[in-house]
């Protein structure tokens, strides 16, 4: 079952002198119930404004975000930080309490229980946020998101801003309340083995537009795009670095007949600066936009 269909999403920031910052273009993905997508691309590539529009805090530009209504589909969001997720003078069981939304009026005992079942022990429940470590408050922020018994949960960088030893826990617990309650998940993150580890899908962004989008272990194994092969050769650990050169264009007023990609990619040729490419089916659910594919 189909729970969020997401069709050619668009997002433009105004600027200075009738400049237009195209920060999501024609960006277009399905999650089904219980299904993982990670969203992966580096910072600027839109992935964590796609986060904000599928949660309201930003309204499309153009496109459709369509809910399944059959299941009154909750969408909840998991902040990056602490400082966004909590309020830090509110104790952490009344920032728990917000999850639950303005229209009902809070449920000690199910915010006890949510607590606990993200390992938070409902004592640190009348602390307020600077009185609990780094990874309680990420847990506090999961069980905000958690109260009201999301069907889908999206998570921007949910363990960045961790110590390395809390986030393979915070990851964990993740992938724990997930299997146990069958939510589905939009990961966004810059670590495509993270994303390998967590999602059953991913979805590549290079500057606001879709460069490979499929089953995750299909696209890490064999990935048909020169810029999900710069991703996977530049994480930590590989040695073979996919040449990359070339400043990245911009995302103000891009070029609308190139691969935004052309000035780093080691594959570009004539066609690649005057043509832009579409998006390409490889195999059932698997895409990629390049004029100079690879395929195995
Ligand atoms: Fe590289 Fe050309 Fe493919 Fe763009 S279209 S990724 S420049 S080969």
């Amino acid at each position: 079952m189909t729970l969020l269909d997401v069709k050619a999403l668009k997002k433009y920031f105004p600027l200075a002198r009738g400049q237009l910052l195209h920060a999501v273009e024609d960006v277009s993905f399905a999650i089904k119930a219980g299904d993982g997508l990670g969203l992966v691309g580096e910072s600027g590539s839109g992935k964590s404004t796609i986060g904000r529009l599928l949660t309201g805090l930003e309204l499309a530009d153009g496109g459709t975000i369509s809910l399944d209504t059959s299941t009154d589909t909750a969408v909840q969001l998991v902040f990056q930080t602490a400082e966004e997720a909590l309020n830090p003078a509110f104790t952490i069981e009344r920032n728990i309490a917000v999850g639950l939304g303005k229209n009902r009026s809070s449920d000690p005992k199910r915010i006890a229980e949510t607590a606990r079942s993200v390992g938070l022990d409902p004592e640190l429940l009348t602390r307020r946020p600077h009185q609990i470590s780094g990874g309680q408050q990420a847990r506090a922020g999961i069980a905000r998101a958690l109260v009201s018994e999301p069907e889908l949960l999206v998570l921007d960088e949910p363990t960045a801003a961790l110590d390395v030893s809390v986030q393979a826990a915070v990851l964990k617990l993740i992938d724990r309340l997930r299997r146990e309650r069958s939510i589905a998940l939009l990961f966004i993150s810059h670590d495509l083995e993270v994303v390998r580890l967590m999602c059953d899908h991913v979805l590549v962004l290079y500057l606001g537009r879709v460069a490979e989008y499929g089953p995750v272990e299909q696209v890490m194994s064999a990935p048909a795009h020169p810029y999900t092969r710069a991703l996977l050769s530049s994480a930590p650990g590989k040695s073979n670095r996919v040449r990359s050169a070339g400043e990245a264009l911009s995302p103000i007023d891009p070029p609308g007949n190139a691969c935004l990609f052309h000035n780093r990619c080691p594959s570009a040729t004539e066609t690649c600066r005057t043509s832009k490419p579409e998006l390409i089916t490889l195999r059932d659910g698997w895409q990629a936009a390049c004029h100079h594919m690879e395929r195995s």
